[in-house]
């Protein structure tokens, strides 16, 4: 046999077509994505260092100021899911041994405290139960003590149903030199934030949740106190991928005339997010506050039954996806969520039938 020969033989399932049967997605996230957005998605393929990406950029920059409620120049998108967001805004404006303070109260702020770990901060968790909410007076004291350059908290905790309030927070971080960082991967586009007006220094959120769009892309904004911070440090942040200085040039929001190249840019990934930011910004959309997650409804398990038992009863029979809880709500709830384009009456009832039927057909294990 000569070294050109292959001598693995080609998998037989490589030779079959590809199967994604269409499903209701009608868990935390990803949901599905309507025929508009997946359209500009099989869009060809252009460079993406083209002028006309560069415009495709510009664009979404404007689009996640609109749904951000910003006017920070800062304002890019990751070339990743929600994860390169959190893990960029803390890499950025935080340097090791600093003091980092994360309200943990789901399984978002667990993540961000372990991010902040791994690259050497000195973290300081506040701890409640699952969908526990920490008051300002709480959150000022834990600042006071712990003095941290950065705070976290999440708006929308997808683990446990929660949407938390932040007024006021921004202000309390401000007067004590520390930026507010907050996550709305699951709760943007859901429920109302403003991010100049609440004064959150950081903000992200991810492209496959209320936006819409397929995974894979997560919008984020540093204000000018952020950026201060994050161009004035001592030491490169441990990751090159991540490096604001670069990803700031990608975007054009440097001020340099030239954008080099850094990274090749999910470019149908973009041009779906652009499409979705494109529908946020032609709906006007009425946003009521609450502390109810509008996007994910968490619900008790009904009693007696095994709920992993009630939603592959629920994906075999009705093509519909729901979820059990996550981190320290396993066990506890299962969540439904139906967000952006899924969010119709229509849905609801088509939900609320399933699971009668699961409990109908599905057996109590327990008395
Ligand atoms: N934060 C929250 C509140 C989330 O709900 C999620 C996704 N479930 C993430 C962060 C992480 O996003 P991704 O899975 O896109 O990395």
């Amino acid at each position: 046999r000569s070294m050109s020969s292959v001598t693995i033989p080609p998998p037989a399932c490589m030779l079959r077509p590809l199967e994604a049967p269409l499903r209701y997605l009608f868990g935390p996230g990803p949901s599905n994505v309507p025929p508009r957005i997946l359209a500009v998605g099989a869009k060809p393929i252009i460079g993406h260092l083209h002028p006309e990406m560069y415009e495709i950029m510009n664009d979404i920059k404007r689009g996640i100021q609109y749904a951000f409620q910003t006017e920070n120049n800062m304002t890019i998108s990751m070339s990743g899911s929600g994860h390169a967001a959190m893990e960029c805004a803390v890499f950025n404006t935080v340097e090791p041994g600093e003091s980092v303070l994360v309200a943990v109260n789901g399984i978002w702020g667990e993540r961000v405290a372990e991010i902040a770990e791994r690259m050497g901060a000195n973290v300081h968790r506040m701890v409640k139960t699952p969908g526990g909410y920490f008051s300002n007076k709480e959150i000022e004291q834990a600042v006071e003590k712990h003095k941290p350059v950065l705070f976290f908290l999440t708006h929308g905790e997808s683990s446990a149903g929660l949407c938390h309030p932040v007024d006021g927070i921004g202000d309390i971080c401000r007067k004590h030199n520390c930026l507010f960082l907050v996550d709305t991967v699951a709760s943007l586009g859901a429920a109302p934030i403003f991010m100049d007006k609440q004064n959150i220094d950081i903000l992200y959120t991810g492209s496959q949740k209320a936006l819409n769009a397929p995974p894979g892309t997560a919008p984020i904004s540093f204000n000018e106190r952020a950026c201060h911070k994050m161009f004035n440090r001592k030491t490169k942040p441990v990751s090159y991928l991540f490096d604001m200085t670069h990803l700031s040039n990608y975007w054009g929001c440097d001020g340099k005339p030239a954008r080099l190249y850094h990274h090749t840019g999910p470019v149908s990934g973009f041009f779906a997010l652009r499409e979705s930011l494109a529908i946020l910004a032609e709906r006007v959309k009425e946003h009521f506050t609450t502390l109810w997650l509008p996007s994910v409804t968490t619900i008790a398990i009904p009693d007696g039954y095994e709920w992993r038992e009630l939603l592959a009863y629920i994906m075999k029979h009705h093509q519909m996806e729901m979820t059990g809880g996550l981190g320290p709500s396993i066990g506890m709830v299962m969540r439904i969520g139906l967000m952006g384009y899924n969010c119709e009456k229509t849905n609801a009832d088509m939900a609320l039938n399933a699971l009668a039927d699961a409990l109908k057909n599905c057996k109590k294990s327990k008395a």
